[in-house]
């Protein structure tokens, strides 16, 4: 689908569902993440986002349809999830895949043999493993490692050409702290692409896509999660240039997250705030007792 069509089809839905994009983005983050986006007003007034457990959907008539055919690519309780991650996020757009590891799989398919990727030297060991046994050496793509807190060596590494960094910050489980606005200055300035793996702050503590990132990936698993119940992971698009390529992969691929494992994270969402909030205070006791 190309971008235009995607929008006239974003649009046509909104349109038919009554909603205003930005009718929440200037709540507190608190509130955005208890109401989510809210695009699809139940007709019982149900407050909790239904589990639209289909595969397919009907359509009402020739040349009409609800937005919705097939729950690979699109489903309501999953589109409902991904809006709400892209309204806390401050994306264009999020989608929800099956695992973490299927988002930063699909991510890596913007890339071509013979590409070359800067990533985080101490990434997780999951990620390391689909990046340097399954895509390097099968796809031919070069993952170079480095230390992103070195800017002096990014710039160098900039020098033979590169196509993206990828960042994870802090990292998993080693805790390097990269500076993003530095990194996407230098990324823009090399005509490369900024990608974030946010899993470990949140949206609710770092916002990538603010400090210049043009895409954010995301184990939804961890704190997103916070329940210990889901495997999920996101994909979150700044603007409408990724836009098509990630989208097209997304629906090709069939690794979208189930609607009922949507539903449990709209549910984790709620208390995200008031999660972090007594996971932080809890860890800096903890700290100051050591100390
Ligand atoms: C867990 C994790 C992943 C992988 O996500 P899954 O949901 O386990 O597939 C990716 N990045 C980081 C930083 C993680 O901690």
């Amino acid at each position: 689908m190309d971008d235009s069509s995607f929008n006239s089809m974003a649009s046509e839905i909104e349109g038919l569902l009554g909603i205003d994009k930005n009718h929440r983005a200037n709540w507190a983050f608190p509130t955005r993440a208890v109401h989510g986006y809210g695009a699809f007003p139940d007709p019982a007034g149900a407050v909790s986002t239904p589990i639209y457990q289909s595969a397919t959907f009907g359509h009402p008539a020739l040349h009409q349809s609800t937005g919705f055919a097939y729950s690979r690519c699109g489903n309501p309780t999953v589109l409902e999830l991904e809006d709400t991650v892209a309204l806390l996020e401050g994306g264009l757009k999020a989608l929800a895949f099956c695992s973490g590891m299927a988002a930063i799989s699909c991510m890596v398919k913007l890339f071509e043999s013979g590409d070359t990727v800067l990533v985080s030297d101490d990434v997780y060991g999951g990620t390391h493993r689909l990046l340097q046994d399954v895509y390097a050496s099968r796809y031919g793509i070069d993952f170079k490692p480095i230390d992103f807190r070195d800017l002096a060596a990014v710039e160098a590494a900039c020098e033979e050409g590169v196509a993206a960094f990828f960042v994870e910050t802090p990292t998993n489980p080693t805790m390097k702290v990269a500076d993003l606005r530095a990194l996407a200055e230098l990324a823009h300035a090399n005509d490369a692409l900024l990608i974030v793996d946010n899993t470990f702050l949140t949206c609710y503590f770092q916002r990538p896509l603010e400090l210049g990132a043009d895409l954010v990936v995301y184990s939804g698993t961890k704190y997103l999660c916070g329940h210990n119940d889901v495997i999920c992971g996101f994909l979150v698009i700044r603007d409408e240039r990724l836009l098509e390529h990630v989208f097209m992969d997304y629906m090709s691929e069939g690794d979208a997250l189930g609607p009922f494992d949507a539903w449990l994270m709209l549910r984790s969402l709620k208390t995200m705030a008031l999660r972090l909030d007594a996971q932080q205070a809890n860890a800096l006791k903890v700290c100051s007792f050591l100390k």
